[in-house]
Order: C-alpha cells, then structure tokens, then sequence
C-alpha cells in the first residue's frame, strides 16, 4: 500500500464524522502522490500523519441573551492546524451549518492557501453555528462579545489572527475586535478586517471577489483571451461575489446571475451591481427584491438553476459543494471555457472531474481565493509597521500576487507531470513549502 493510501485510510478511520474534512484531506492528498514518491523522507518523519493532524482544536461554549431575554447556547470553534511558516491566519464563519469537520476542512485549506501567497502565515480556521441572520445589531453585538470572551486567550497578533467568512463582515470583526482590546487592553493586529478607522487596510473588502478574477484574467492572458465581452455567472451575494462582480463589470464582461441562499436571479441585460449591494450590504435584504426593482430581471426560487444560464464563465462564490457534477455537466454543454472558485470547496469531486475531462479551465479555491487572506497579511504588516498604503498600492501588490501564485501552480503542476491541472499544482505548490519548514523544524 502507498503512503497516501496509508494515511488516508487511517484518515477515514480516526475521523468518520467528518465528511467534509475527509473530502478535503482526500482532494489534497491525492495530488501530493508524486511529491511523496521523490521525498521517501517524508514517509519517515510521518509528515502526512502530523499535517493532517490541528495542531490544535479549541471548542467552547457561547452563552448570550437575545432581545427577549432567553438565554441561548451556541458553540464556537478555533483550529490551530499548522504554525510551520507563520501565525496561524484564517477566518471565521458563523453560520448554523457549522460544525467541527466543516471548520477543519477549511482549516486544512487554508494551510495550503496562505502558503501559496508566499506570505509569511501558517493555516487556522473558526467559528460558531451561531445564525447572525435575522438577528438584531445588539444580539450580535453581545454573541460576538461572548465569542471572544473565550476566543481571546488563544488568539495573539504573533500567534494566530483571525478574520472575516460567512457571515462575519465588518460588523462583526468591529465587535469582536472591540471586545478583544478591552479585555486584553491592547490595540494590535490581532484581527484582520478592521474597519480603516480602527486599523483596517483599504482593499481589503475588495480583496477575494477582485483577486478570483486577476487570477482568472491571468490563466485567460495566457491564452491570449480576456474578460471583455464574456457572460459570467457568479453564485452567491455576500462579499467575495460582489467584488467579484465588480471587477468582472470593470473589465468589460456582463455578469447576468447571482444569488442568495432562497433564489437566484437573472438579468440578461447585466446585474445592476448598485442595486445588489443597496440591497445586501445596506438593507441587508433578500436578492429577490432585485426582481422588483429592476425591469426585465427575473427572480426563481432555488439555488440550483443557476448553473443551466449559458456562460463563458462561472465563479462559484458562496459555500462549500454547491457545484456538483449533474450542474458541471450542463455548464459544459452551455460553453462554459473558465470556472474560478471563490468559495471554500464550492466544486465537488465529480463536478471537478467533468471539467478536467471537458478540459474546462479550473481555477481552485485555495489558489483563486486566495487574494483575501493575501490582503490580510497585507493588513498585518501595515499594523505592525504603524503605516498605511493607498487602495491602488495595495490593489497592484494584490494583483501581482494573483499572478504569482497561477504562475506558480502553473510551474509545480507541469514539474510533476500534471500540466494544466490546477488542483495538483497549487496543492503541490502549497506544500512544499510547508513541508520543508516542517522537516527544518524536527518532530513537532
Ligand atoms: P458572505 O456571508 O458575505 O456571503 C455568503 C453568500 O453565500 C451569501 O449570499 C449567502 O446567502 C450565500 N450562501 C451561504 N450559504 C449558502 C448555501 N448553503 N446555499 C446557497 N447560498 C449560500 O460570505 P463571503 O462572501 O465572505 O464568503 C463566501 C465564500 O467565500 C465562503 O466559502 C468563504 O469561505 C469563501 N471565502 C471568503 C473570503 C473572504 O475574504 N470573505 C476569503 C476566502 C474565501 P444567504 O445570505 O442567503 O445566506
């Protein structure tokens, strides 16, 4: 039996209700078969066994009161997976689908994603199955304060940062980081994500949504295309498909879906991005109300349908398995050239297979997302250094990591015999550099 399969089986068998880390660990693990085949000694030093392996895994308790009175329980999670480069750094999410396999496959990504920045930051990753949705600015206000009332004895600006995801923007970073400097008495970088007048970076909410597509503009310029006159559907309506959206409209395409998690819409003379963020970033509606309020939109219920609108690109960008491959198969046909993944795992392991076997250029999340996590480290190192550098300076560093990183993935996927194939090269890419800061390290 091969190492890998070794250490996948052992994976299954320690960690059988997790399905969703098991599906990463599996993705990444594959790729990395050649890697192990030229390094024996990582077999040696049971490198796999100790990557796969959280450092560390924090599972507390987060008791609030809503506006009622009622007392409600909700549990919060931090992984500390892998310190080998850098801090711990990656966001978290709060939603009701929260759950230990789920904060531990975005932990292990994440480790790989921050790598392949070439930033100096190791992988972590947390949250609650709290559903700020609904809720009122003081519940989330006390539930944040009661989450960092317990998160902040393991957080630290040179031990591990947290951010934003899922249904944590900027005004639950603000309550957090609130809470977390009047409790430790310090103002350090100890989150990323800050508003600008409380130590934000500009950029930074642009940063995933525009850095998905410098990405996929790149992997388009090496094939002498471009964005210009494309149709692009994007999923999802929170912060990485709005900037996303942007940056797609400013460089010439027409964007015609999006949605939200009742319903998609769509607009075959282009999304109207101004109405969208009135409603999601101001009203903090539904996208349904887009239908009302623009002629000619159409509104259906329903996430799925989205996939059938003919495209030439499509950019996944709200959660994790929302692509599968019943809905890869009809992009294909539909002419679909590019997908860029802006959310965690948004593509399933058949999804992903239809592309390859289509040859449809397949851009994967932890390279093509990469952009926001980049940005935070950008963030860190602005906070430290006590300075701040204008939007386009941190816009053109962001751009050029974008870059860095496709040429990367490009570079490791062609050097171990997988040319074109992304997902192996920006795992491989991500790795081995893990992996020599690992071995340097000893057995820790
Ligand atoms: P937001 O909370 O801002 O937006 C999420 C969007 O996805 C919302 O429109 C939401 O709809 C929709 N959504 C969530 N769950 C589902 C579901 N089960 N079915 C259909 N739609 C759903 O989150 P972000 O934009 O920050 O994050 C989106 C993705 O990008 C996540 O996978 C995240 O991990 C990833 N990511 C984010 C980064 C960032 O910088 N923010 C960085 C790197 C990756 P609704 O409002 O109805 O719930």
């Amino acid at each position: 039996m091969t190492y890998i399969r070794r250490v996948l089986e052992q994976l299954r068998a320690k960690n059988p209700n997790e399905p969703e880390f098991l599906q990463a660990a599996e993705e990444i693990l594959t790729s990395l078969g050649p890697v192990a085949e030229r390094h024996p000694e990582y077999e040696k030093a049971a490198l796999l066994e100790r990557f796969t392996e959280p450092e560390r895994v924090v599972l507390f308790r987060v008791p609030w009161v809503d506006d009622t009175g009622a007392v409600r329980v909700n549990r919060g999670y931090r992984v500390q997976f892998n310190s080998a480069i850098g801090p711990y750094k990656g966001g978290l999410r709060f939603h009701p689908s929260v759950n230990l396999s789920i904060i531990k496959f975005l932990g292990l990504e994440q480790i790989l994603k921050n790598s392949l920045t070439g930033l100096p930051i190791g992988g972590g990753k947390g949250g609650s199955d709290f559903d700020p949705k609904g809720k009122s600015d003081m519940e989330v206000m006390r539930f944040c304060q009661s989450f960092m009332t317990e998160l902040y004895r393991h957080i630290g600006q040179d031990t591990d940062v947290p951010a934003g995801d899922i249904g944590v923007g900027g005004r639950e970073i603000g309550y957090l980081f609130g809470q977390y400097k009047r409790i430790r008495d310090e103002h350090v970088g100890v989150l990323t994500g800050r508003g600008l007048s409380y130590g934000g970076s500009l950029a930074r909410t642009e940063a995933t949504g525009y850095g998905l597509v410098y990405m996929t503009e790149e992997a388009m310029r090496c094939r002498g295309d471009g964005f210009k006159g494309k149709t692009v559907v994007i999923s999802g309506a929170g912060n990485v498909a709005i900037y996303a959206c942007e940056k797609a409209q400013a460089l010439g395409a027409k964007v015609v879906a999006m949605y939200d998690s009742d319903g998609y819409i769509y607009d075959r003379e282009g999304i109207k991005l101004d109405v969208v963020k009135t409603i999601k970033e101001a009203e903090r509606g539904r996208i349904r109300e887009y239908a009302a309020r623009v002629k000619g939109a159409e509104y259906h219920e329903g996430c799925r349908g989205i996939w059938g609108i003919p495209c030439d690109v499509a950019l996944p960008c709200a959660t994790q398995n929302e692509l599968g491959g019943a809905s890869a198969e009809l992009l294909v046909k539909n002419g679909v050239k590019y997908v860029g993944e802006g959310a965690n795992m948004p593509t399933t392991p058949e999804g992903i297979e239809v592309f390859r076997r289509a040859g449809t250029v397949f851009l994967p999340a932890k390279a093509a997302n990469a952009g926001g996590v980049a940005t935070s480290a950008l963030e860190m190192a602005q906070s430290s250094g006590r300075m701040f550098w204008t939007f386009s300076e941190v816009d053109e560093k962001l751009r050029g990591i974008m870059v860095n990183i496709y040429r990367n993935m490009d570079r490791a996927a062609r050097e171990y015999g997988a040319e074109g194939d992304y997902v192996a090269g920006a795992n491989i890419a991500g790795f081995l550099k893990v992996a020599d800061a690992m071995m340097a390290q000893g057995i820790v």
